[in-house]
């Protein structure tokens, strides 16, 4: 789930990664816009893996004015440049991700109730590249998706109910 921080540890992080946008957006001969910077540090404030549409609604939070397609380019760009990640998993919604607790890791993903757990394992890590290596292959990089059910079913039906009344709503039904 996503979730907005403001912590002095997280401003510090957001500015590092607006200034590092910036650059790119300059040396990309683009303009900087106020509503982009917004969506920037809006962005950076949230941890997880970020659809379109939760940035937009904490986005709206700030600037009412901020519509979907701005957000949409902006996230775009941010993917250009290098400093978020577009994912896309089981259910093909593409979901952003900037920042997370490790730098690389990988995703088990929850076929009922969606929950996304990140892990990161380095004798896995290891392994992939020992099997490069045997195979005369050099990684630049990968991606694991294990696809499951969680064990904590408790959790899970709660996840599960809570996903389907929000897309409930989002439907207007
Ligand atoms: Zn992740
Ligand atoms: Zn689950």
């Amino acid at each position: 789930m996503a979730s907005v921080e403001n912590t002095q540890e997280v401003d510090q992080l957001v500015r590092a990664k607006e200034s590092a946008f910036l650059e790119f957006i300059q040396s990309k001969g683009l303009k900087t816009t106020r509503q982009r910077s917004t969506i920037v540090q809006v962005f950076f404030r949230m941890r997880g893996h970020i659809s379109v549409e939760e940035l937009l609604r904490e986005v709206k939070l700030v600037n009412p004015k901020i519509g979907y397609a701005t957000v949409y380019r902006t996230l775009h760009l941010l993917v250009a440049s290098g400093l978020v990640e577009e994912r896309r998993f089981g259910d093909g919604l593409a979901r952003y991700e900037g920042r997370s607790e490790v730098e690389h890791h990988d995703h088990m993903i929850c076929l009922e109730c969606g929950q996304i757990f990140e892990f990161f394992n380095p004798r896995l890590e290891a392994l992939q590249e020992k099997l490069a290596e045997e195979n005369n292959f050099k990684i630049y990089r990968h991606r694991l998706e294990l696809y499951g059910i969680c064990k904590d079913v408790e959790s899970c039906q709660h996840k599960k109910e809570m996903a389907a009344r929000k897309a409930h709503k989002a439907t207007g039904g």
